[in-house]
């Protein structure tokens, strides 16, 4: 048996080699499926995040020079701050997490972390510095156990157990039949929506950057899951400066900011209180969802 387990374990080991090398490769251009064409300016800085405080400064962005997609936009997550978009489809959200990642350069303006352009600095150092939790997350055909620790391949079992509490994946995780041990991924247990977002978390604890963006999936959640989402990325963005896409008002009513975008421009931004008693569009937005939330059956009888 050695025989045959001996090169087994070499390979193990070499795919968990390799793998861990994907993680960031994965998260930045595979799940944003795009392609970097942007490069580093000659002698690039590396970016040194002392506090976290990411600024937009008269932002302005087109894909093609005809068509405006970003106008304006001047905001600030101070560090530690939750700061949230919404916004109807189309209006943006995803162009300005593609900017901050620099996978495209701002037409005029800047983007700054802790006072260092984006353009100034390694995009090596620039993405490292900021975590992802995207829409839709890859698991691989491996245990539950090692597709978190993929984020940080040298993570120990005691801190991947940890991520695991605090992404609220522990009552999960113990009803599977080999509990963390359990193979998922394309030829393993399938996930749902929210039990992958909770992953992608998960992930993204282990790694702790100290600027995270959590782009919400789009597709509907039960209840359940949507609360554990929530109580989830609190302790995600505890301490660290977040950007959250949103598309469920319930999960961002204790942003920081909430930044309301309509085609391009920051039509209204405040508290979620401040912008309920506005009554403007956000009002609107956050009554249509009360609304449809009342109309879901409740009964099947
Ligand atoms: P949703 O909520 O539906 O995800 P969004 O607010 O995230 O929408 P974006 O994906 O940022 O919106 O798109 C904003 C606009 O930019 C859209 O009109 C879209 O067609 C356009 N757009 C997005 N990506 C590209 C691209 N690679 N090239 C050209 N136009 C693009």
């Amino acid at each position: 048996t050695m025989q045959i387990f001996m090169p087994l374990n070499f390979l193990g080991f070499v795919y968990r080699e390799i793998r861990g090398a994907m993680a960031n490769i994965e998260q930045l251009f595979g799940l944003l499926k795009l392609e970097t064409r942007i490069n580093d300016q000659p002698g690039a800085s590396e970016l040194k995040v002392t506090q976290g405080r990411v600024e937009f400064k008269h932002v302005n962005f087109a894909y093609q020079p005809d068509r405006p997609i970003l106008e304006e936009l001047n905001f600030t997550i101070e560090p530690g701050q939750k700061v949230a978009v919404v916004g109807p489809s189309g209006a943006g959200k995803s162009t300005l997490v593609k900017l901050l990642f620099r996978f495209y350069d701002v037409t005029q303006g800047q983007i700054s972390i802790d006072g260092q352009d984006i353009r100034s600095v390694s995009q090596d150092s620039l993405r490292k510095a900021i975590g992802i939790v995207p829409q839709d997350t890859v698991l691989f055909n491996d245990s539950l156990f090692e597709n978190i620790r993929y984020a940080r391949p040298d993570a120990s079992d005691e801190e991947v157990n940890r991520v695991i509490d605090l992404a609220h994946l522990r009552h999960f995780v113990e009803a599977l039949p080999k509990g963390a041990e359990t193979k998922v991924g394309e030829r393993g247990l399938k996930l749902s929506g929210g039990e992958k977002q909770r992953v992608a978390i998960a992930r993204v604890l282990l790694k702790r950057p100290p600027v995270m963006v959590f782009d919400e999936a789009t597709s509907s959640l039960d209840s359940r899951s949507e609360q554990a989402i929530v109580r989830a990325l609190k302790e995600v963005a505890r301490g660290h400066s977040s950007l959250v896409i949103a598309h469920r008002l319930s999960t961002i009513v204790d942003a920081d900011k909430i930044l309301v975008l309509e085609q391009g421009r920051i039509a209204e931004s405040g508290s979620h209180s401040e912008l309920l008693s506005r009554n403007g569009l956000y009002a609107a937005l956050w009554r249509n969802q009360q609304q449809e939330q009342h109309d879901e059956p409740t009964t099947t009888a």
